[in-house]
């Protein structure tokens, strides 16, 4: 069991009030993980005026000084990364395997935003005049707020809190309540790399509290927030009602498109690792087969086949699939099985939790789901896989860009010309030719479009240090 504090203005700290909340292992759910802070406003109000106090010292550290504690921090996560792997299954519960690459990716995010923080600054243009040196000149945008989801405890706090450090921004962080410990080890990693005081940040407590506080005060210029659509509209409206810039990453509902020039049992293990990878608790989860009726049938004994092949089981114990995070999230998913049979589509396997300590539940696979129905257009956030049949594919096109999101969409063929239609026609921030709905690089931009983003800032690769700087235009003659 690990107890943490806040981190504010370079002390670890507890709570004003003293009060503290747990955190519990999905997998055996008596069992507490990590004890933080119950923070309330005042200590948010605290960390915000920390950050806006070190944006000077940190604003004006040369960018290369910047990178190389960047770089220093992710060093410092490599040593350590089975620790926090495994702090990462135990809090949120994910696999030994999912985990160890997701702890990889946020030492990764670090090494790159290390090596990119020497290169921000700007860029020289030529000029109509010949005496005029003609440049932009880029600088820190200020204070911002990184609120963050459970789901991806480590990495999305790494793709927000890089970046920001990395333009000279300087950060407050509320992590998710439900998994909290991987930001604090980052935190821990780039305090011991020499990150100054006040640079970064950390408050745990509630998001009604602590993530509000954090996302409407005055001295914060940049609010970037990942979790559902629901909060993140209510943070947007907050934030931007008195101009500060938003970034907002939210939910999908992500189709795979399945043609009848794919190879069906490429198409179904695409689509396994997309709907079942995670349990099916990502942004990006596959959540449609949208599936052309020459290859439906077959498709459907093959995405069952690639389902009943997967035993979920405690990520430290060999597992396929990792427990939902929490007995909500499980009723949750089980609501929608429910929902999916009164729709009167066809439950193919799974449905049941598991009679077992834990949140677990079987990967679940329907057929013959309407689109219009709940279970095709509502985010589910579980190992659920809806099959849905169309005739071909402006009928998939339809169907794909029939829901109120538009984050991640795949389609597998091996017809080139359909492939490029794809992508021309598919309304969704990232789209994958032939490849799951999951999974993204860190040095290319990612968001949504619709519901899934709200048109707003993209995050990652370059993206990531546009949105936590500011651009002047210089005329020099
Ligand atoms: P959530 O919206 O419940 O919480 C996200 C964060 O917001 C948490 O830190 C929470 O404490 C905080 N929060 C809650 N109320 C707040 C308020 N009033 N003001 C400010 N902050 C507040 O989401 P979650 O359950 O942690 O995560 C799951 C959701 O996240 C899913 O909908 C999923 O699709 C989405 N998600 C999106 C992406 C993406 O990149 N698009 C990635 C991961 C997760």
């Amino acid at each position: 069991m690990t107890k943490r504090s806040n981190l504010i203005d370079g002390e670890w700290t507890d709570a004003e009030s003293g009060d503290t909340f747990d955190t519990y292992d999905p997998a055996s759910p008596d069992e507490v993980v990590g004890t933080y802070p119950e923070s309330a406003a005042a200590d948010a109000e605290r960390a915000v005026e920390a950050a806006a106090a070190a944006t000077e010292e940190w604003g004006s550290t040369p960018g290369p000084k910047r990178g190389r504690i960047l770089s220093r921090a992710s060093s410092i996560l490599a040593d350590r990364k089975g620790e926090l792997a495994e702090l990462l299954v135990r809090e949120e519960g994910k696999t030994e395997r999912e985990a160890g690459g997701e702890v990889q990716r946020a030492i990764d995010i670090f090494d790159y935003y290390g090596s990119k923080a020497r290169d921000i600054g700007g860029k020289v243009k030529g000029a109509s005049g010949a005496d005029t040196v003609l440049r932009t000149k880029q600088e820190p945008v200020g204070v911002a707020a990184l609120i963050t989801p459970w789901n991806y405890p480590v990495a999305i706090p790494a793709w927000k809190i890089a970046p920001a450090l990395a333009a000279g921004t300087t950060a407050v962080i509320k992590p998710a309540t439900l998994a909290p410990g991987c930001t604090h080890a980052i935190a821990e990693a780039l305090d011991e790399a020499g990150l100054p005081d006040g640079a970064l940040n950390v408050v745990t407590g509630p998001g009604s509290e602590v993530g509000d506080t954090i996302a409407s005060h005055d001295a914060v210029d940049a609010v970037s927030f990942t979790g559902s659509t629901g909060v993140g509209n209510a943070v947007y409206d907050t934030a931007t009602a008195d101009g500060k810039r938003v970034q907002l990453e939210m939910g999908g509902k992500n189709p795979t498109i399945v043609s009848d020039a794919a190879d069906v049992g490429t198409a179904a293990r695409i689509a396994s690792w997309g709907a079942f990878g995670v349990t099916g608790q990502a942004c990006t989860a596959t959540s449609r087969a949208i599936v052309y009726e020459d290859v439906y049938d077959e498709f459907v004994d093959a995405i069952v086949e690639q389902a009943d092949g997967i035993e979920p089981g405690d990520g430290l114990a060999g597992g396929d699939m990792g427990p939902q995070v929490t007995e909500d999230e499980l009723e949750g998913t089980l609501d929608y099985v429910e929902i999916g049979r009164t729709e009167g589509a066809t439950l193919e396997t799974g449905g049941e939790a598991l009679e077992r300590e834990g949140h677990f539940v079987e990967p679940t696979v329907f057929s013959d789901v309407d689109p219009d129905s709940r279970l095709a257009q509502e985010e589910i956030f579980g190992p659920v896989l809806s099959v849905i049949q169309v005739s071909g594919y402006e009928e998939a096109l339809e169907v794909a860009n029939g829901v109120d999101y538009g984050l991640s969409a795949g389609i597998v063929t091996n017809d080139h010309h359909e492939a490029n239609s794809f992508v021309e026609d598919i309304d969704a921030g990232v789209v994958k030719v032939n490849q799951q709905t999951t999974g993204v690089e860190l040095h290319i931009p990612f968001g949504g479009m619709k519901a899934s983003s709200s048109e707003t800032y993209r995050e990652q690769g370059e993206a990531g240090i546009d949105f936590y700087t500011i651009s002047k235009t210089v005329y020099d003659s």
